[in-house]
């Protein structure tokens, strides 16, 4: 173990660390929480925009509580892994209902509410109550896999157990917000995936991937898997200005925003349009639209059907969403580029 590992770190962040992100300056943890879902799987530079717009409609815990589940998901919409904006939801509803409107200050009690793992709960604990937590997040276990020499893809249980085991005798007595913020500085600028910059590293001297010239191949990428393609048609049926959406169920792929009516490829267009209580003037096939999801690739062939209401194509879970509203609907982000190229 290197004995001024957190020192190091400590002191790094304090001279070179990130000082002025925007839900950086308190110790609120209503901010913290919402920019630590939002980094999940999400660079720095991608969420402030979101983060900002977000604290701007929702600035505390008691409004995004009582916030409609759709306008949440507007504001998520482009950034991706949707389960994130429907557990803040109901997360944020859990605290009100269970822990009268205050975050509760022990971990164990916050990794118990909805999409807060052991990591962001620690990391919510440290930075907004000072706590003495471990976190684990992607950028760290980078860090610890390469300045230990940590061997194997960090997503095994085996390896991810050594890193936690490394990350909590790691932890300091004291600074813990200081150490916190500077593991997560120095993966997401030094220490980053493709081109690591060792020769500023707090780290470096000590660093075995440094010291034996094995950043590449620290941490060890997740063994290959070819990744299946599915395909789906998908219709957008105009009518006076609107398109018809279906809300997505709850659950899955992105679950609870608004989507155009889906149906398998050989189905014959119209024919499903009518199922949908419209009876379509024409059709045009537009060009194909692939999406990269982590576990398969969506194949989608959109169709441009002009099409004529019958009664019944506004049932609860439809609606016709004016063309000009498809920016602050919550819908997934290839549904909108699809829309946009349809109504251009
Ligand atoms: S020395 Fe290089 S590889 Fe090691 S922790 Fe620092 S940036 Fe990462």
């Amino acid at each position: 173990m290197l004995p001024d590992f957190a020192s190091r770190v400590v002191a790094w962040q304090r001279a070179h660390g990130r000082h002025d992100l925007p839900w950086q300056g308190g110790h609120d943890p209503y901010p913290v929480w919402v920019s630590e879902i939002m980094l999940q799987q999400t660079r720095v530079d991608s969420v402030i925009p979101y983060y900002t717009r977000f604290l701007a409609r929702f600035p505390d815990l008691a409004t995004l509580a009582a916030a409609d589940e759709d306008d949440v998901l507007a504001l998520w919409s482009g950034l991706g892994y949707y389960s994130r904006a429907r557990n803040l939801h109901a997360t944020a509803r859990r605290i009100l209902a269970e822990h009268d409107g205050r975050f509760p200050i022990d971990p164990e009690v916050l990794a118990t509410l909805p999409g807060i793992g052991r990591s962001t709960a620690a990391a919510i604990a440290a930075l907004a109550f000072g706590q003495r937590r471990a976190i684990l997040d992607g950028n760290v276990k980078r860090v610890l896999a390469r300045v230990f020499g940590i061997e194997g893809w960090p997503g095994e249980r085996a390896v991810e157990n050594e890193l936690w085991r490394l990350a909590d005798a790691l932890l300091p007595d004291r600074d813990l917000r200081a150490y916190t913020q500077g593991l997560m500085d120095l993966g997401a600028t030094l220490c980053t995936r493709a081109a690591p910059r060792c020769e500023v590293c707090p780290l470096g001297e000590t660093c075995l991937a440094h010291r034996q010239g094995r950043q590449r191949r620290l941490p060890a990428p997740r063994p290959r898997k070819s990744v299946p393609e599915r395909s789906v048609a998908m219709l957008v049926l105009l009518h006076a200005g609107s398109v018809l959406l279906e809300k997505r169920p709850p659950t899955g792929v992105w679950g609870g925003l608004w989507s155009l009516p889906e149906c398998a490829e050989a189905e014959e267009p119209g024919e499903v349009a009518e199922c949908l209580g419209c009876r379509v003037v024409d059709a045009v096939a537009l060009p194909i639209v692939s999406h990269a999801f982590t576990h398969f690739r969506l194949r989608i062939q959109p169709w441009r059907l002009r099409a004529q209401p019958l009664p019944g194509a506004a049932e609860p879970g439809r609606l016709w969403l004016d063309l000009n509203d498809i920016e602050g609907a919550a819908l997934p982000s290839p549904v909108r580029r699809i829309l946009l190229d349809a109504r251009a």
